[in-house]
């Protein structure tokens, strides 16, 4: 490459990146599907499971014996001998004893080493993030009644925003009938018990061990004790412990943005690899057009029925026309995607054209703009369940509702930057146990959808301080 192109690769924004190796992902997929190779190895694969499968494929595959078989052929005749409530669960042995694509494998290892990046910064990003927001907020201000106020705001707003995306994305069910194969490694893992075990294993015996298996409760359970106990010891201490969290989220946080850079590269393995194994490529692109009506019919249900409400009848205040004062802000969240960069705008908006005293907006904003984001909630959630319907793995009730409580703690964390959401997700994932490759599939149209969730998190934290402040018995211009 001379110089001069690769200036301009660098220039190229992060989101024309990612869209251009999608765009080249589904093409060499196209191009280059799944076959299935009958040989003696396919054969030997199946001897080693327990259950009559090897018995089987010796009936079904043993005149193609040194024949590839296109996808379309294997399966066909699989079906003729499965009947269909056993097909989703035991075809994919059959498949992943005989995949074979030469050019895929050429690839997809980009995604493999992408996932490992997000992967190995799980445990490190979730203790810094959450020890440090933690012990920040408690040192900060006397906490007290404002305190109390705000949080209970935060968490009210986002668990409507996650129940109303867990709704829409049972009802729209975007992964229905994906089945995609679920990764060997991940098999085991997905009956994780019933709730009460969920419970019990919140409370860690061995945080060392919970961080280097990456159990998220226990790990957010650690955070939020640590977090909180740094306010309450000796001053020195105090002060060197939270500037040492602080210090460390920061480098998380840069290494993170530096995994980022790779998206595109990852995106296109992974794409890859999903494109290649669907036989059907029409149903793939509903169910991701599906998936994304979910998220935006959710959040805007959430920021034009739910939020207003609240501004309505416990703010007592004019949503018309506090949303007609936020314009501005929220079509800059929107076109950047970040919280913490709109946040001066939210800030002077909020206090001169809603008429917020400075008081309320300087400790309810920027607090809201890096903990409060229903949009992100909201996005997790319902991403995460998508991704179990599309492997087509059941959350039980009490998986569900681990799901929402994470989708609320990964939003906490989530910092105000573009795509943060999108690296909290692996919390989620882990935490129920589903596969983290499923995260392939929701890349590809991330960024359309952090630009709406990030409108969102603005409006919620700016309907959060003109309910705070009318309650403080401020008279407001809305
Ligand atoms: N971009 C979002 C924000 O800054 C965070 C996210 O990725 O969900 O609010």
């Amino acid at each position: 490459m001379n110089h001069t192109s690769s200036i301009m690769l660098k220039k190229i924004k992060l989101h024309w990146q990612i869209l251009i190796a999608l765009v080249l992902a589904i093409f060499f997929g196209i191009m280059f599907p799944d076959m299935y190779k009958i040989d003696e190895q396919f054969f030997n694969n199946l001897k080693e499971r327990e259950g009559y499968y090897h018995q089987l494929a010796e009936v079904v595959f043993g005149d193609d014996r040194g024949k590839v078989l296109s996808k379309r052929v294997f399966t066909e005749k699989l079906k003729r001998y499965i009947d269909e409530s056993e097909y989703h669960k035991t075809s994919q042995l059959y498949i992943e004893a005989a995949t074979y694509n030469p050019y895929a494998s050429k690839v997809i290892w980009m995604g493999t080493i992408f996932l490992r990046g997000l992967t190995m910064l799980i445990a490190p990003l979730v203790l810094s993030s959450i020890v440090s927001g933690v012990a920040n907020i408690g040192t900060g201000t006397n906490l007290g009644r404002l305190g109390l106020k705000t949080f209970g705001y935060y968490i009210t707003s986002s668990l409507l925003a996650i129940f109303t995306g867990l709704l829409m994305v049972n009802i729209l069910t975007p992964g229905a009938g994906m089945n995609l194969p679920v990764p060997e490694h991940q098999q085991q893992g997905i009956n994780i018990g019933d709730i009460s075990d969920t419970l019990i294993q919140i409370v860690p015996t061995n945080i060392f061990q919970s961080l280097s298996e990456n159990h998220m409760l226990s790990i957010i359970f650690f955070a939020i004790l640590t977090g909180f106990f740094i306010t309450r010891i000796r001053k020195a201490y105090r002060i060197f412990l939270t500037d040492m969290f602080n210090a460390f989220f920061e480098l998380m946080m840069k290494i993170t943005m530096f995994v980022i850079k790779f998206t595109p590269l990852g995106i296109f393995g992974i794409v890859v690899g999903v494109v290649a194994s669907q036989s059907d490529l029409l149903s793939l692109a509903k169910s991701m057009g599906v998936y994304m009506l979910a998220v935006a019919s959710a959040l805007i249900i959430h920021a034009v029925v739910t939020l207003p409400l609240l501004v309505r009848y416990v703010g007592k205040s004019n949503p018309v026309k506090h949303f007609r004062a936020m314009q501005t802000p929220l079509l800059t969240a929107f076109s950047t995607s970040s919280s913490g960069a709109t946040l001066p705008l939210t800030m002077t908006t909020v206090e001169q054209k809603s008429g917020v005293s400075n008081k309320i907006s300087s400790f309810t904003l920027p607090l809201g703009a890096t903990i409060n984001m229903d949009g992100t909630a909201l996005y997790e959630c319902v991403a995460a369940i998508f991704i179990a319907q599309a492997y087509g793995i059941d959350l039980s009730f009490g998986l569900q509702l681990v799901v929402v409580f994470t989708a609320l703690l990964a939003s906490i964390g989530a910092a105000a930057v573009p795509m943060a959401g999108l690296v909290m997700i692996t919390i989620v994932l882990t935490a129920v146990g589903l596969p983290l490759e499923g995260i392939g599939m929701i890349l590809a149209v991330d960024r359309i959808l952090d630009m709406l969730r990030t409108a969102t998190n603005v409006w919620s934290d700016s309907c959060g301080a003109v309910i705070i402040a009318k309650s403080e018995g401020e008279i407001l211009r809305v």
